[in-house]
C-alpha cells in the first residue's frame, strides 16, 4: 500500500464544511485536532491558525499539518 492510501486510510476529512453545519454538529473548523493531545496550535502572523501533528515525528501515518478538518483519526486522544 502506497503512502497515500495508507494516509488516506487513517485520517479522514470532510469534502467540505459549511459553517452552519459546523455550529450544528458542535464542531470547530478544525475538526479533533482542536483538542486532541496531539495537536499543537499554530497562528501565523497573518493570522493563519494551522494544527501541527506532533504524532508526525514518529509515525508516517501522520502528516505534519492535517488538512482541516479532521473528522475521524486513528491517532485522536481527546485533551484531558
Ligand atoms: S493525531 Fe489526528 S486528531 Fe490528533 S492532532 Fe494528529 S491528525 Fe489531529
Amino acid at each position: 500500500m502506497n503512502f497515500g492510501k495508507r494516509l488516506a486510510f487513517h485520517l479522514r476529512y470532510a469534502p467540505g464544511v459549511s459553517q452552519s453545519a459546523e455550529k450544528g454538529a458542535g464542531l470547530s473548523a478544525a475538526g479533533l485536532c482542536a483538542e486532541c493531545v496531539h495537536a499543537r496550535r499554530i497562528e501565523s502572523s497573518h493570522g493563519s491558525v494551522f494544527y501541527l501533528c506532533e504524532l508526525f515525528h514518529t509515525d508516517p501515518r501522520f502528516p505534519k499539518y492535517p488538512r482541516l478538518p479532521v473528522l475521524s483519526c486513528d491517532g485522536y486522544k481527546k485533551k484531558l
